[in-house]
């Protein structure tokens, strides 16, 4: 069936300004890493997508490598944006990456020109688009000058692949001498894409602050520790979670190491009448310097509660310092 965007798409979200930059992003953005690969079914990737345009999700994060298989995830969103999306690209933000592992050889990974600008080219490609809204570095390569990389950046902005730049996984310094090379080539540089969670706090020992002196904002990804910070694994690990199927990057062994704190966590959440990934997203929202909290989802179920946070937000010191302990 055709699709016909809410008419109150915009009425219950939250926008805000990534960094020092005109971009608006929503609280919560969704990210496709999992679940809409050709591995995934393509109804439920289709119906997650609307369900989040509908909840006023303007901004969709994807990755050149994004499957399994690799390149798949741009694929199916380029074939849903073309059977559902395509009267609202411009009410839509969207981003794409290189840095990981895409394609076999030298040139199919970590941050030489040779690899980004071939990289965005495939993925504007797979997803039919003339352009992304945000390309981003997705992680530092120390063997390749930060000079080549950023300005590979630029170039992509200048030919108009790409209208903003952005960089993901960089720590505190180099994020700040990245901010000081895109300011000298006088390209865009809004966002810089970072894990952050309850149980993954690095950013705010430095890079917030970093980020703040440059004007640059902070989307922070896997905010539910991959789904730990839910009420999914309270009473073991349920067939067709992630935990169970994913054995790279989350497994019976980490939600074990955490079920403790995750119990404790959720006990707060119960008190302050919220569920554990509402808390979990409100926390983070709590930083000025996030403009966005980007979620996974592999069904539209879970979408619906997760943006359910933005019905309260607020912690009293009590409750930060209680939490604080728990961590
Ligand atoms: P989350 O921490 O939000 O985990 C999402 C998963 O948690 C879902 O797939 C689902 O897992 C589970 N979940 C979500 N909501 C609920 C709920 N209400 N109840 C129960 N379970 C729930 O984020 P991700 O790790 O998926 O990362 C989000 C995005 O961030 C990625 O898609 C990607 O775009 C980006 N990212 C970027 C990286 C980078 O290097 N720049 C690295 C990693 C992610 P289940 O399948 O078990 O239902």
């Amino acid at each position: 069936t055709s699709y016909q965007a809410s008419p109150k798409r915009y009425d219950s979200m939250t926008y805000n300004r990534s960094g020092k930059s005109g971009v608006l992003l929503p609280a919560l953005s969704l990210g496709l890493w999992h679940n809409f690969g050709f591995v995934d079914a393509i109804q439920n990737a289709r119906s997650v997508l609307r369900t989040a345009f509908d909840l006023g999700i303007t901004h969709f994060d994807l990755a050149n490598n994004y499957g399994p298989p690799y390149g798949s995830a741009e694929e199916n969103f380029g074939t849903i944006l073309k059977t559902d999306f395509k009267p609202y690209r411009d009410e839509l933000f969207i981003a794409t990456k290189a840095g990981y592992d895409m394609w076999p050889g030298p040139y199919g990974n970590l941050g030489s020109r040779k690899y980004l600008i071939s990289s965005i080219d495939q993925s504007l490609k797979r997803m039919n688009l003339d352009y992304v809204d945000i390309f981003y570095h997705h992680r530092p390569d120390p063997d390749t000058p930060l000079e080549e990389t950023m300005g590979a950046l630029a170039d992509i902005v200048r030919q108009g692949k790409a209208l903003y730049a952005g960089i993901s996984n960089y720590e505190a310094k180099e994020a700040d001498k990245a901010a000081k090379i895109l300011k000298d080539l006088n390209v865009p540089f809004i966002l810089h894409q970072a894990r952050y969670s309850m149980l993954d706090r690095w950013v705010e020992k430095d890079l917030l602050n970093t980020l703040k002196d440059n004007g640059v904002g902070c989307i922070a990804f896997s905010p539910l520790a991959q789904g730990m910070l839910t009420d999914k694994y309270l009473n073991g690990i349920p067939e067709g979670s992630r935990a169970a199927k994913d054995l790279t990057y989350l497994n019976t062994e980490t939600v074990n190491n955490n079920i403790e704190k995750i119990q404790a966590l959720n006990t707060i959440a119960k008190q302050r009448g919220q569920k554990l990934s509402q808390m979990a997203i409100a926390w983070i929202l709590r930083q000025p310097q996030v403009a966005s909290v980007l979620i996974g989802a592999s069904s539209s179920s879970q979408l619906k509660e997760n943006v359910k946070a933005l019905d309260y937000l607020s912690f009293t010191d009590e409750e930060l310092k209680l939490i604080n302990d728990i961590l």
